[in-house]
């Protein structure tokens, strides 16, 4: 059976060109880049090289580059370095309601370790606003942590807005750009960011590996202790295959960005047009349009996004409800209950989340299918009777 994959979100498949570059690292070029000897240099050389590239793509100069395990743990670097670097200065993180779990589980546990947590509330779309993060700061407070875009819903938070008014507090400010890096134009000077996280197998780049960006002066202790490597910020031996992996990635996605971002708006507004005309009781959640160009995520009434998702898949549409992360438990998402829906529509959402592959026939073959599988859960939906 045909498979139209539909969860770039969660993640990309590795580009073929990105597999060829990293293969060579495995074998022939197997050094360990701390080496003095050849082998060693040539490793090096390609880690460089990489950093050069994914700096590229974000604006920054290549000495701000860290490489790490994932996005995972480039938010746990930020927020844990920052907080244990500069407690004398203060105890308070300012940070908002929809994030990942990396960060909001870290400042949970920042909290228990006795840092006072802000969550910005949103709004009905997702949005943060500026004036909230404002507010929030205190002669206490020593970090904001605002996602660049949200992984659930797609909507585009206002980053650059709030890196003035962080830069005018003095305050240290990070985003969370691991869903848009490669998808759309990032610059880590026009957002006024001195960290930001990103991830390679967001981008079609290997798992586990991904980058923290550090802005020069950022105070923050390291997360891993051991090595020299990555300029004492992050000891271990680089993983050198993945890094060089990231790097052809990087490359790939400035080459076509705004192409690409293009083609798959129209692709999204197409889908959304559609689901909203064919099937009546769903919601689009997220900005209308200030939301990743890959990303739809709509509500259901009356059916539940599990068995919906189910259904999909035996048609061989591979799509998601919640994030990747939620979607193993039971609980509705926080990020959709802080958007302001109820447990019951957060609980009949799904996303669809376009990549590369995606065409217009992939659409069209949704439109079709979902539309009638809402059409049979319903029939058997004692949501729907007890709503009649
Ligand atoms: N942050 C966001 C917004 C994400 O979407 C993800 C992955 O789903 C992560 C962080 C974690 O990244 P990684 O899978 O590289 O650990």
């Amino acid at each position: 059976m045909r498979r139209i994959y539909l969860d770039h979100a969660a993640t990309t498949p590795t580009q073929p060109e990105v597999v060829k570059a990293m293969l060579p690292y495995f074998t022939n070029a197997f050094g360990n880049p701390s080496s003095i000897h050849s082998y060693g240099q040539e490793a090096k050389g390609a880690i460089e090289e990489a950093r050069d590239k994914v700096a590229a793509l974000i604006g920054a100069p290549s000495e701000e580059i860290v490489f790490t395990s994932g996005g995972t743990e480039a938010d746990n670097f930020a927020l844990k370095g920052v907080a244990f670097a500069n407690e004398g200065k203060g105890n308070h993180i300012i940070t908002t309601s929809i994030e990942h779990h990396a960060v909001i589980e870290t400042c949970k546990f920042l909290e228990r370790r006795g840092f006072r947590v802000t969550y910005l509330p949103v709004d009905a779309y997702g949005l943060v606003a500026p004036d909230d993060v404002r507010k929030a700061i205190t002669d206490k407070t020593i970090l904001i942590s605002v996602m660049h875009a949200s992984n659930e819903v797609g909507t585009i938070e206002p980053i650059t807005e709030i890196g003035k008014i962080a830069g005018e507090a003095s305050v240290y400010f990070h985003t969370d750009a691991v869903q848009t890096v490669g998808h759309i134009p990032v610059n880590v000077d026009d957002l006024g960011v001195d960290l930001l996280s990103l991830s390679a197998h967001k981008l079609y780049g290997p798992k586990g590996v991904g980058v923290l960006y550090i802005r020069k002066g950022t105070w923050l202790v390291p997360f891993m202790h051991g090595g020299d490597q990555e300029r004492r910020r992050r000891a271990g031996t680089d993983n050198v295959p993945a890094i060089v992996g990231f790097g052809k990635a990087a490359e790939l996605a400035q080459k076509d960005l705004s192409k690409e971002a293009e083609r798959l708006t129209s692709l999204r507004d197409e889908l959304i047009k559609g689901l909203l005309e064919r099937i009546d009781h769903i919601h689009l959640n997220g900005h209308p349009t200030i939301r990743l160009p890959n990303n739809v995520n709509v509500s259901v009434d009356f059916v539940e996004g599990e068995s919906m998702l189910l259904n999909l898949d035996l048609e061989g549409i591979c799509a998601s409800t919640g994030s990747a992360c939620s979607s193993s438990s039971l609980e509705p998402s926080h990020v959709l209950l802080a958007l302001g829906l109820s447990p019951e529509q957060a609980h009949g959402s799904l996303r669809f989340t376009l990549g590369r592959e995606n065409t217009e026939e992939g659409i069209e073959c949704v439109l079709e299918v979902l539309p009638r599988v809402v059409a049979k859960l319903r029939a058997m939906s004692p949501l729907l009777k007890s709503h009649r």
